[in-house]
Parts: structure tokens; C-alpha cells; sequence
């Protein structure tokens, strides 16, 4: 009977709802004991054995064998975020109590879209983004939205803007009437190392990657200042129509910080918006030691904070705040079945207005949750010791003849080089993997680099200082 129900007030579904979810807990935490990675399994091999688990059988299997099933088969190739040897994406482990809260979302399984419902979770997430405004330096005039993370985020951003700008400069109402003529002279600047969003957002608006002017960088990997301001002023003396730039606050590889003083001006110059995407980089304002890498992030009129990077959040949790409420007027439509007028002007708010998503997942409890129990300061140690690791497996690779370096790390990436080539590289990153040793692969000036992406608050420095002789023992091999 208990396999029939969904969560409900009777007696069988609550108990049924307690023994469900205590098996999945306890799956969870015999896989905890691993500290790996990853078991390395072959793909093909783990390809065939999740194909052997069918897809929908006739007559289910019920509860017990389906459970068995997700933790022989599924549950020891799963990655596990938890482990200090995983660092190769910007892909965390998860605080304890905002796990604890996603159970809690699914459970009551409320949606963001009208206020009827999701009356708590409304009135929370409007509670989190007052409070994320002023976390980063805007005032009331923002405003902002939870979202499914930073590409939406950033697609939002840059929506809304497109919106906003050629409302402002032509009068045209993009939002009725599309693109206007002239579209293919619009033109949006992003670091030639900011994330591909960028491009995704420009073709989904209908610009095409074309209207994506990648910007040149310096020593640190952020934008080359100099040289973005005579692009852009070059651009438009050829009569080309700049209607954004985007600030990449802390870069997916090299977590470099674009200077958001100097992109202002030049903004303010080219009379187009700024946006600021701090997916990355967005967690470290909560370091007393390190915070004011970002800069004064309020100067771009719109922030993407990511809460399942830095902020050790489970997938997904990002929000898109934006220095004037007004910018959301892209994402503004009423329906008659979902969110009328009337009802708004009687209190009930109906968060759809300022979203792509309709329905909508309350990640806002996930916020609240942990920054309730920890405080400002329980953030402040776990962000600050993650960039300290950086900066400390840096220090020991920066004077060390066996290792090139990229530029010096800014928040908790390090991207370096044994010296031997490609080959060498390419080789370390497949053997430590075998090894269950994750760590990252890129390109940095045409040669492959390795990468540390150090998320996790667990790693000290004495594994940092087996990782590091670990490496080094290739380059005697
Ligand atoms: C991760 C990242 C994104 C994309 O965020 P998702 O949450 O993965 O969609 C965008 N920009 C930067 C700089 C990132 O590091």
C-alpha cells in the first residue's frame, strides 16, 4: 500500500514518507565512507550495467527492490563531491543542512510562480533578495530573482538589459515588436576567457555569436583595460551600437577578477550596461580577508551570484539581482489563470513577473537555511580557508623549477603546467584519475594546463603537500 501514496496527512503515507526517506539516507551514508572521487569505472562498462536496469516495466518492483537497485548499481559510480580529491569544475560538495532543506522543498514541493502557491516560500525569497541587496551594495531601487543558475542567470541579465537599452536609447519596445532593424550592429563585450553563456545568451536573443566581442586580457587573465576601451570606442566610431559589457567576477578557469571601477567608466562612456557575472567569485564577499578582491560590485547594474559554487549549496541554487527593479519589466506578463493584477494590488505578490521559469523551485530555504546556522563569520572561515589552500599549493609551485605557472590565484583556482609538454599533462590528469584523483584540464596560452579547483573546506595543507609531491614524482618518472 505505502508504494500508492503521495505525501498526505494519512497515517501509512507519513510513516511511509519516514522509512522512504531513511533508506535513502542510509544508501547516502554507506557511500560516505568511500572517500574517493569516483571508482573509476570504464564508461562502457557502466553504460551496459545502467542499461541492464531497464526503463519501465510493465509491473513495478516496488520500493525495497528499486532501493537496492540505486545502491548496488547506481550509487558506488556516482562522483563524490564530498571527496578532497575531487577539484576539476567548480562543482562542490554540500553543506549538510541545505540537503536537510531540499528535502524539506521537495516535500512540501511549493512553487515560486504565484503567491498562492507558495505563500511562506514567497514571502522567504523575497526576504533572501532584500537581504542579497545589500549583501552586494545596492539599495531598494533592486531587486532580484532566484534562478536555475548562472547561464540563466546571465541570460536573464542580459534580457532584461537588451530590453532596458533599446527602450532608453530608441524608444523601442523590444518586448512587443522583436529586434529592431539595425540589430546586427548591437554588439555585447565579454573577456576572451568569460564563460560561453555569453555566447548562448547572444544567440538566444537572436544576435548571434557575432554580436559577442571577445575582449583581450592581461598578466592577471582579466580584461585588458587599455585595450577594452579602444575596442569599444573603435567599434563605435564604426557606427557599431554597444549595448552591453559583462564583468566576469572570477572566471571559471582562472577565478581572475575584471576590474568593475574601470569597466564602469568605460561604460558609462559608451552609454551601454553593465553586467557583472559573479557565479564564481560572488561567495567570496562573505571573506573579511579576501572580499575586497571583487571590488565594488555595486557599480554594475546587475549581479549573478552562484549558491552552488563557492557557497557550498546543492544544484541548483543562483539568483540574478539587478540595481533597478524596473529592469525585470522584460520578464513582465500577466495571465488571467496565474498571476491577474488585482490580486497584486492587494498584497499578494506573484515572483513569475521577474522570471523566465514559470513554475519555479524554492531554493531560497537553502539560503536562509545555512546563512541562519553559520552567520556572516561561519562563511567568512569556510571561504577564506578555501582561497588560503589556493594561495598555498600556489606558493609552493611558484618558485619550484618543475612547475609553470598561470596568473597568481584570486579566489580558489590554480592553473599550472609540469614542465614536459602536453603529453606529460595530459598523461597526469588520465593516471591520477584512474587513481581517483580528480583534478581540472584547460588551455592557457595554447599549452595544456592542469587545474585545482579548490572548493572543498575539508582540504588542509597536508594533502595539499602529498598532491604536490605526488605531481612532482611524474616529472622524475
Ligand atoms: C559556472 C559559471 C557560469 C554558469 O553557471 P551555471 O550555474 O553552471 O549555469 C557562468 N559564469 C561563470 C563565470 C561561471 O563560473
Amino acid at each position: 500500500m505505502a508504494d500508492f501514496t503521495v505525501l498526505s496527512s494519512s497515517d501509512t503515507s507519513v510513516s511511509a514518507y519516514l522509512s522512504t526517506t531513511d533508506d535513502i539516507r542510509r544508501i547516502v551514508a554507506e557511500a560516505c565512507r568511500n572517500k574517493s572521487a569516483f571508482s573509476g569505472i570504464d564508461p562502457y562498462k557502466l553504460r551496459e550495467d545502467i542499461a541492464r536496469l531497464g526503463f519501465l516495466p510493465e509491473e513495478g518492483i516496488g520500493w525495497e527492490k528499486t532501493a537496492e537497485t540505486i545502491e548496488k548499481t547506481i550509487a558506488p559510480h556516482m562522483l563524490r563531491t564530498w571527496s578532497t580529491d575531487y577539484m576539476p569544475h567548480l562543482h562542490s560538495p554540500a553543506l549538510i543542512e541545505t540537503i536537510a532543506a531540499e528535502l524539506f522543498i521537495a516535500s512540501f514541493n511549493s512553487s515560486m510562480d504565484s503567491w498562492d502557491q507558495g505563500p511562506a516560500a514567497t514571502e522567504l525569497e523575497c526576504s533572501m533578495i532584500k537581504g542579497l541587496l545589500g549583501l552586494y551594495g545596492y539599495t531598494e531601487d533592486g531587486d532580484g530573482v532566484f534562478t536555475s543558475g548562472g547561464s540563466q542567470s546571465n541570460f536573464s541579465a542580459i534580457a532584461c538589459h537588451l530590453n532596458t537599452f533599446l527602450k532608453k536609447r530608441y524608444g523601442h519596445d523590444a518586448k512587443k515588436h522583436g529586434l529592431p532593424d539595425f540589430y546586427r550592429k548591437l554588439r555585447l563585450y565579454t573577456s576572451e576567457i568569460s564563460h560561453f553563456s555569453m555566447e548562448k545568451s547572444a544567440h538566444m536573443l537572436g544576435l548571434g555569436y557575432d554580436a559577442v566581442v571577445h575582449l583581450p586580457i592581461d598578466d592577471l587573465c582579466r580584461i585588458d583595460i587599455t585595450e577594452a576601451e579602444r575596442i569599444i570606442i573603435h567599434d563605435i566610431e564604426s557606427g557599431l551600437i554597444p549595448f552591453c559589457i559583462n564583468a566576469t567576477i572570477g572566471t571559471t578557469d582562472f577565478g581572475s577578477i575584471d576590474d568593475i571601477e574601470a569597466l564602469r567608466a568605460i561604460a558609462d562612456k559608451a552609454g551601454c550596461m553593465l553586467h557583472a557575472d559573479a557565479a564564481y567569485g560572488s561567495g567570496a564577499v562573505m571573506s573579511s580577508r579576501y572580499g575586497n578582491r571583487l571590488g565594488n560590485l555595486s557599480l554594475a547594474d546587475s549581479i549573478t551570484v552562484d549558491f552552488h559554487k563557492m557557497f557550498l549549496m546543492p544544484i541548483s541554487c543562483s539568483a540574478l539581482l539587478v540595481k533597478d527593479k524596473k529592469s525585470f519589466d522584460a520578464f513582465m506578463l500577466h495571465a488571467d489563470y496565474l498571476n491577474r493584477e488585482e490580486d497584486e494590488e492587494d498584497g499578494y505578490i506573484n515572483l513569475v513577473g521577474k522570471s523566465l521559469q514559470t513554475t519555479r523551485r524554492f531554493d531560497a530555504l537553502k539560503v536562509f537555511t545555512s546563512f541562519s546556522m553559520r552567520g556572516r563569520k561561519g562563511f567568512d572561515e569556510i571561504i577564506s580557508k578555501v582561497i588560503g589552500n589556493a594561495e598555498y599549493f600556489y606558493s609552493l609551485i611558484e618558485k619550484d623549477p618543475d612547475f609553470i605557472t598561470s596568473c597568481p590565484p584570486q579566489l580558489s583556482s590554480v592553473v599550472f603546467a609540469l614542465r614536459g609538454g602536453d603529453e606529460l599533462n595530459k598523461k597526469v590528469r588520465r593516471q591520477l584519475l584512474s587513481e581517483g584523483i580528480v583534478i581540472g584540464q584547460t588551455v592557457y596560452q595554447g599549452k595544456t594546463m592542469l587545474k585545482f579547483t579548490l572548493l572543498n573546506p575539508a582540504l588542509d595543507e597536508s594533502r595539499i603537500n602529498e598532491l604536490y609531491s605526488k605531481l612532482k614524482d611524474f616529472t622524475e618518472r
